[in-house]
Order: C-alpha cells, then sequence, then structure tokens
C-alpha cells in the first residue's frame, strides 16, 4: 500500500463501492483516505443511563442488557425490534435492514454496551441500528468512537460509519511506511506538536481525549504553516519579479497642496498608511495595496495624496468606483479639493457623451490630464493613458480580479495599485483573500466625530421616530429612510419602497419639507439629480433602496432610519449607519423592524445596536455566516481548510506565521537537508493548485 494507491486495492472496498466513493467524496487514493477526518467523537467511556435521555441527545453510549428480541411483520415489510434495559429504565433498538446471521449474533442477557442515536418516537426513546459490544471488548479498545461524515445515499452501498472505521484502521495499520514527517523537526519540538503520524493516527482512532487534542492541534498548524509559507513565498516571486514604476519623489504638487490646501489634520492612522503607500510606491516593484478603513475614516484624502506623488513623478493616476454614483461622489470631492491649485481632474462613466469622452481619450492619451475618476467605463480598450503609475479602485467587493488586471495591462510597466474597501474583513480573512496584497488599516476615524446613536424600534414606535426626524429637520439635518432591495422579491420591494415613499410625503407634507426617491431603476442622471438635489440641502428626506449602501456622502444627514432591518446583512446595516455621522452633528441610526424577527435578525440587530466597530461587526458576521459565505462562492477556495478555523485559531495562524518567517530567514531557498521533506510536501500538495497564484 502506498499513499496513492487506489482506494479499489484497499481491503474490503471493491471496484463497484471504489466507483461510489470517488463520486461522492472525492476520495480517490490512500491519501485521500486519511485526509477524511471524523467531524466528530462520541465518547464511549460517558455511558448514559435510559432514565437521563432527552429528545436532544445525539449519538451516545449506554450500559445494560438486551433481554428480548423479536421480529415484527406488518404490510410493508418487517423489522426487528429489541429491548434493551438498565437499572433506570428501558429503550427499543430497531433495525430495518438486517439479517438472519445477524439476528444471531446479537447478544442476549448480557452485559453489553451499544452506540448510536436516540430518537422519540410515540414517546418511547429508540434506537436505530446500533452498534453493540460485549461489555468485556470494550475494555481495552479506544474510548473515542470516531464519526465520519455520511449520507443515506452512501448508506444504501454499504458506505456508512462502521465502514470508514474499518477502512481507515486497515489503512492506518500501514502509517509508518505510508507517511513522511512534513514539519522541520526543531520546529514541532519548539512548539510541542506532535508528529505527523501520531497525529494522523489520533485524529482518526484518538487513544484518548489529550491525543485527539494534540492531533488537532498539530493537523490545524499544518494547515496554517503550507497556507502562510505559499503565502510568503508568493510574496517574495512577486518583489522580484514584478517590475513597477519607481516614484522617488515627493515633489512640489504634494507639498503645495499638503501646505495650503489640506482642510483638516490628517489623523495619525492617516499619515501611517499614506508612509506605508509612499514606501511601496518608492520601489521599482508594482505595489499592489490593500488600504481597509471603516466608513468615514477618511480614505478618499489618502488616495488624492497618493495620486499627488504619482503626479510629482511624471505620471497619471485613476480612480475607480462601482456605480455612477460613487464616482459621481468622487470626482465631486476631489475637484473641490483640488480647487485653486492648477491640477485637472475629470470624470468617465458611461452616461458621458461621446463627444465628451472623445476629448477625454484624446487628453488622456496626450498626458494632458493627470487624475481620471470613474466608473469600469475606463477598464474599456479606448481609454489609453500616456503614463498610468497608479489605479486606485474604490469598495473593492464590488470589482473582480480579472478587472483588476484589466487595469495592470493599461501600462506597459504596470501602474501601482491601491484598493481601498471600507468592508472591514477579520485580519486572518484578509490575508487569505487578498493574499496577493499587502494590507494597511486606518483604524482610527477624524477626530471630534460623535459616535452615532443606534436603536431598535418597532412598528408601535412608528410615530415617535417620524416626530423625531421632524425635530432633527426643524435643526436643519437631513433624514435617509432606507427600504430593504433583495433580488427575490424585486416587485414587492418596490412596492415597499413606492408605498413608504407615499406615507412619507403625507407625515412630511409639501412645502415645508421635500422628499426625494433614489432606487436602482432610475437612470444615471436620473439618479444623479436626486442624488445632487439632496446634497445641496434642498430635499430634507430621502427614500432610497440600498443603492447608497456604499459611500454616499451628505455630512449634513443625521438620521438614517432602516425599515425592515431585519432583513438586511451585518455589513449592509453598517455601510447604511456609515452614511450618517458624516458631520459635527450627534447623528441617529434607526433599525425599525417587525415584531417577530429571527435568532440570526436579533443577533444582527444587537450586534448594530452594541458596537460600531467595523471589525467586530466583521466578525459577529463571519460567524453568522461563515468565511466562505462572505467571501462569495469565487473565493471560497482559498479558504478550503479542513481543520483550521479562521476566526477560532487566529493563535495558530500567528504562530504559524512566525515559524514560516523564521524558517525563510534562515533557509530562504529552503535547501537544507532538514527542510527537504518539507518542501516535497510543499510543492506536492499546494504548489500545482496554488489558488493565491498571481493575477494575469
Ligand atoms: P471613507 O473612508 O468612508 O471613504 P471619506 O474619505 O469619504 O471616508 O471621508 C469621510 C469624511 O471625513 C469626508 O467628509 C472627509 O472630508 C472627512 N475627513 C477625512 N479625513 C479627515 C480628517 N483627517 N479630519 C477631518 N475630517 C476628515
Ligand atoms: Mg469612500
Amino acid at each position: 500500500m502506498e499513499l496513492v494507491t487506489p482506494i479499489e486495492y484497499i481491503k474490503g472496498i471493491g471496484p463497484e463501492r471504489a466507483q461510489i466513493i470517488k463520486k461522492n467524496l472525492d476520495i480517490h487514493k490512500v491519501e485521500d483516505f486519511l485526509n477524511f477526518y471524523p467531524i466528530r467523537y462520541i465518547d464511549k467511556s460517558r455511558h448514559y443511563k435510559v432514565g437521563e435521555l432527552t429528545e436532544m441527545n445525539n449519538e451516545i453510549s449506554l450500559k445494560g442488557k438486551i433481554t428480548d428480541i423479536q421480529e415484527v411483520v406488518y404490510a410493508k415489510g418487517r423489522r426487528l425490534v429489541a429491548k434493551f434495559r438498565d437499572d433506570t429504565g428501558s429503550l427499543e433498538l430497531v433495525w430495518f435492514k438486517y439479517s438472519k446471521w445477524m439476528r444471531e449474533q446479537i447478544p442476549l442477557n448480557t452485559e453489553v454496551v451499544i452506540f448510536g442515536r436516540v430518537q422519540l418516537f410515540n414517546n418511547i426513546f429508540s434506537m436505530p441500528h446500533p452498534e453493540i459490544e460485549k461489555k468485556e471488548n470494550t475494555e481495552n479498545s479506544h474510548t473515542l468512537l470516531p464519526i465520519y461524515p455520511g449520507s443515506e445515499k452512501l448508506t444504501k452501498y454499504g458506505v456508512n460509519n462502521r465502514f470508514f472505521q474499518r477502512v481507515l484502521n486497515e489503512v492506518v495499520q500501514h502509517l509508518p511506511v505510508l507517511l513522511d514527517e512534513n514539519l522541520p523537526v526543531d520546529l514541532m519540538q519548539g512548539l510541542k506538536l506532535i508528529s505527523r503520524l501520531e497525529a494522523i493516527r489520533n485524529i482518526h482512532f484518538p487513544s484518548n481525549m489529550q491525543w485527539q487534542k494534540a492531533a488537532d492541534q498539530r493537523l490545524k498548524f499544518e494547515e496554517a504553516f503550507f497556507f502562510q509559507l505559499g503565502y510568503a513565498l508568493k510574496k517574495k516571486h512577486h518583489k522580484t519579479n514584478s517590475l513597477g514604476n519607481p516614484f522617488p519623489l515627493v515633489g512640489a504638487y504634494f507639498n503645495r497642496f499638503y501646505e495650503n490646501h489640506l482642510p483638516f489634520e490628517l489623523t495619525n492612522a492617516q499619515k501611517r498608511v499614506l508612509k506605508e503607500i509612499r514606501s511601496d510606491m518608492k520601489l521599482p516593484v508594482q505595489m499592489n495595496r490593500l488600504l481597509q478603513g471603516d466608513v468615514g475614516s477618511g480614505k478618499t484624502m489618502v488616495a488624492l495624496l497618493a495620486m499627488l506623488i504619482a503626479l510629482d513623478n511624471g505620471f497619471q493616476s485613476c480612480l475607480m468606483a462601482p456605480t455612477e454614483i460613487l464616482a459621481q461622489q468622487h470626482f465631486n470631492s476631489i475637484s473641490d479639493l483640488l480647487y485653486g491649485t492648477g491640477i485637472e481632474v475629470k470624470l468617465l462613466t458611461g452616461s458621458k457623451k461621446a463627444s465628451e469622452r472623445k476629448v477625454l481619450h484624446r487628453m488622456l492619451k496626450e498626458g494632458s490630464l493627470p487624475i481620471l475618476v470613474g466608473t469600469h467605463a475606463l477598464l474599456e480598450d479606448q481609454v489609453e493613458f500616456k503614463k498610468l503609475g497608479l489605479g486606485i479602485i474604490d469598495e473593492q467587493h464590488r470589482f473582480g480580479v480579472a478587472q483588476r488586471a484589466k487595469l495592470w495591462a493599461k501600462n506597459t510597466t504596470p501602474p501601482h495599485i491601491l484598493v481601498m474597501t471600507a468592508t472591514p474583513i477579520p485580519r486572518t480573512l484578509a490575508m487569505s483573500f487578498y493574499s496577493d496584497l499587502e494590507v494597511s488599516v486606518i483604524d482610527e476615524l477624524p477626530m471630534g466625530r460623535k459616535p452615532i446613536i443606534t436603536a431598535h424600534r418597532r412598528e408601535k414606535d412608528r410615530i415617535f421616530i417620524y416626530n423625531f426626524a421632524k425635530e432633527e429637520i426643524a435643526k436643519g439635518r437631513q433624514v435617509y429612510f432606507v427600504y430593504p432591495l433583495i433580488e427575490e422579491s424585486e416587485t414587492l420591494d418596490y412596492k415597499n419602497l413606492n408605498e413608504g415613499f407615499d406615507t412619507i410625503k403625507e407625515v412630511f407634507p409639501f412645502p415645508d419639507y421635500d422628499v426625494v426617491m433614489l432606487h436602482g431603476k432610475m437612470k444615471p442622471d436620473e439618479k444623479e439629480a436626486a442624488m445632487q438635489y439632496f446634497a445641496s440641502g434642498k430635499a430634507q428626506i430621502m427614500v432610497a433602496t440600498t443603492v447608497i449602501e456604499v459611500g454616499v456622502n451628505v455630512p449634513n444627514a443625521s438620521v438614517m432610519v432602516i425599515e425592515s432591518a431585519e432583513r438586511f446583512g451585518l455589513s449592509q446595516l453598517h455601510q447604511l449607519r456609515g452614511r450618517v455621522g458624516r458631520g459635527a452633528e450627534q447623528s441617529y441610526c434607526i433599525l425599525m423592524t417587525s415584531d417577530k424577527i429571527t435568532q440570526g435578525g436579533r443577533k444582527r440587530i444587537s450586534t448594530m445596536v452594541e458596537t460600531q466597530d467595523g471589525f467586530k461587526i466583521s466578525e459577529v458576521d463571519m460567524q453568522l455566516r461563515g468565511p466562505g459565505d462572505i467571501l462569495g462562492t469565487q473565493q471560497s477556495g482559498v479558504i478550503d481548510f479542513k481543520k483550521l478555523d479562521l476566526l477560532q485559531d487566529a493563535n495558530i495562524i500567528k504562530a504559524a506565521k512566525q515559524s514560516v518567517e523564521k524558517l525563510l530567514e534562515i533557509d530562504p531557498l529552503l535547501s537544507l537537508p532538514g527542510h527537504q521533506k518539507m518542501k516535497d510536501y510543499y510543492i506536492r500538495q499546494y504548489k500545482g493548485k496554488n489558488k493565491w497564484a498571481k493575477i494575469s
């Protein structure tokens, strides 16, 4: 037997079952079986009493005697029913499928231990298809029984838990010749990790709880270690292979702006990330950096300053936003900031007229336009730059990797790339998701921001909410009402939105109030007009769907009312809340829900009320939804860990990172003899399927 031996050659499987297993479980060779870990264990040393059974019981074990057994025949078939007793009561054992031989094997009136899942049916506890062991046989066997993931379909072909135990028992016998250690010995000793051999043996057949835990730790570390190794090697490769335009200068454009036009003092966090960006762009290596900063943390200013550095070095820049509204808004704020500097900025979106585009295209090609803001329209082939040195992408999660790659191709030497996102994701996740990016974090809001007061309210409070909004408007503030927009029920949502709009117009009648509506089905220029109308203060109220989710900046708006808030995801709620609290005034976020909300919904709402920290919110989000869901299916392969949990195992990930750093310092090429086995393993397991491969 070897690791690569096809499974049909393992004793007791046979070709037919092998096919089923290959197809359903993606297990093809011996090694795959070893890596097919139990999902949990039954503690056989803990025997339950019949008297303490509850409906909640999972698979458990009991000790007692089987007292009688009989076949019950009924219209559709027959089944075997036996009585199991201990000193506290009795339980039915049931077999729907059995043979004469099997029936004869069931030991009667002698001490046994049974394992299985207890069910409550017609007020009687029963256990279908229990495993039975004579008591004397259980004494020296393992106390933790591995439970493998299975399905009814597989069970039909005899691929059940007992089958897995048997096969793995067979394979595990051969472990000493099958397995090589894949971690350096000194590293294992330093971290008190058990060997790979012990780990695999104990993950399948733990000697006891301690060994099972140790095996878990070891296998988690291994995953984290090789992931980090791949990550580090790839970064190193990038540093030595990705040529970029060095920006050595900080010159007149930057300095003049910084001294004469900066409307506020930068926060320390803004200064720090700017330094990080600068030191990247100084080098003749392409920058690939992710700028994470909570809503309102001031990413736009950082972006502009980076663009000025590009300009000082004779390069053009572009800033790409996911929607027209956002592009327009970036264009507005950047034009405002650049007012009086003589630096030109233009906007390119899908709705630009052909004649205007022509002019724009020419200016870009000649190099007379230093800064371009736009939507993905700026990725089109006709858009050619003379010297594009920096591409900034706002709100990354809306753009795919392919689009980023298109930006790369806009210059012979690829431009530096800065990706900005306001969706804070836990660091460990960021590292995996954006594994080809360095990460900068703005972890501080500008001074003087007041925390947004967040409250959960229900239908019965509606009248108070309207009155509160009126008070705020009387103080000169503006108010958002946001309605859900979920694709499956789009028509219903528009109905809600329109009804909401009508109600609000009734509650806030003209001429004192002006209400605008904004939703995704409006044409770009209509949206823009509505946005402008609200931003200019002409309307006091905006009724909108989540099109205003990201980036919209109207500092005078102080109240955000979110209708049916239980229907929104956490990060969406957080983004929406970020639309207020952008000015000096106290702001409010009111989460309206129905009286009945799911447990998940309740957790989301309470998290929003409790904290405003985007990172904390994203951790809860990840707990609720799982990392795969957050990253989307496209990326979930990146985080396909078997054992490692990105959220729970942050410490292991950190230890693995440090170990990799130390390792590469000592042996950057992994050429020391003591590292050969590790290198072999890495190449075999990870290299070919390196999902962290550089985009191109
Ligand atoms: P985001 O990171 O969400 O894109 P913005 O760049 O839109 O945030 O900034 C939010 C608001 O904060 C803007 O009105 C901006 O002018 C302001 N701002 C940014 N940096 C500072 C600062 N250092 N001090 C004061 N206000 C700032
Ligand atoms: Mg922004």
